[in-house]
C-alpha cells in the first residue's frame, strides 16, 4: 500500500478512535494505537512512523526481527509483540520488545523476566484471558488468572500492566461488546492499589468501537491502517 493510502487511513481510524472515545465520554489520550504491521512490508511502518505513530505491534519472531533490523535507524519505535509465545523465542522477545502481550503461561513469564536485560525498562505485560473457551484460542481461563496474575506479580524485571483478549469475531456492537466487557470486569475485581492494571489491551480493526465502550486503553489495529495481509 502507498503512503497516501496509509495516510488517508491513518487519518481516518484515528477519527474512530475519537468519535468511540467521544461516545464513551473519555478522552481519546486515553487510548493508545498499536499499529499492527504482521505481513506487511517495513517500508508500510516508515510510512507511518513518518506521520507520528510510533507503537508498533508484531505477531511473528521471525518476521519482527528482520524488520526490526530494517528499522534500526528509528530509536524510538516502541514494539509490542501480539503473537503466540513460543518457549524458545522468548529470549528474543524479552531482548527486541517494549512490550508482550498474550502472556498466558508462568513458565514463559519466569523465562521472558530472567531473559529481559536488567539495564532496560522492566518488560511490560498483559495476561491474555481467554473470554471465548474455545479450546483453540489462546489465554488463561478466566478461573486460572489470579493464580497466574500472582505469579508475575513477584517477577524481576517485569511488570503485569493489565488484561489482553482476542474474542471470536462476532457481529453487531452489543455481541462485540460482551467479551471486553467482561475483561474489564475482571481486571476490576482483580486491581489493587499496588498492582491496579491500568492497562486493557483490546479491539481490532472491526470492532474497536466496542472495545473502547468498554473501557480499552490500547487498540491493536492492523487492515484498517495497512489493507489486507499478503
Ligand atoms: C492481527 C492481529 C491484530 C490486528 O488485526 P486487524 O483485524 O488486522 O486489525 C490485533 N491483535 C492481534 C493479537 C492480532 O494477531
Amino acid at each position: 500500500m502507498n503512503p497516501q493510502d496509509i495516510a488517508a487511513n491513518y487519518e481516518r481510524l484515528m477519527a474512530r478512535i475519537r468519535s468511540a472515545a467521544e461516545r464513551a465520554g473519555r478522552s481519546p489520550e486515553t487510548i493508545q494505537l498499536i499499529a499492527v504491521g504482521k505481513q506487511q512490508p517495513a517500508a508500510a511502518i516508515r510510512a507511518l512512523y513518518a506521520l507520528g505513530q510510533r507503537a508498533f505491534g508484531e505477531s511473528y519472531v521471525q518476521e519482527a526481527l528482520g524488520k526490526q533490523a530494517e528499522l534500526a535507524d528509528l530509536k524510538d519505535i516502541e514494539w509490542h509483540f501480539i503473537g503466540r509465545i513460543q518457549a524458545n523465542k522468548t529470549r528474543a522477545l524479552a531482548a527486541h520488545f517494549a512490550w508482550v502481550h498474550g502472556l498466558a503461561d508462568r513458565h514463559h513469564a519466569e523465562r521472558l523476566s530472567a531473559q529481559h536485560p536488567p539495564e532496560r525498562l522492566p518488560l511490560r505485560v498483559c495476561l491474555q484471558v481467554n473470554l471465548s473457551g474455545e479450546a483453540s484460542k489462546s489465554g488463561v481461563a478466566p478461573e486460572a488468572l489470579p493464580e497466574l496474575l500472582a505469579a508475575c506479580k513477584s517477577l524481576p524485571n517485569f511488570e503485569v500492566c493489565g488484561l489482553m483478549t482476542l474474542p471470536a469475531p462476532a457481529m453487531g456492537e452489543e455481541a462485540q461488546r460482551r467479551p471486553f466487557r467482561r475483561l474489564r470486569e475482571l481486571r476490576d475485581r482483580l486491581a489493587t492499589p499496588s498492582h491496579p492494571l491500568p492497562v486493557l489491551s483490546m479491539g481490532m480493526s472491526d470492532d474497536l468501537e466496542a472495545a473502547i465502550l468498554e473501557g480499552a486503553t490500547q487498540v491493536r489495529v492492523g487492515t484498517a491502517l495497512f489493507g489486507n495481509r499478503t
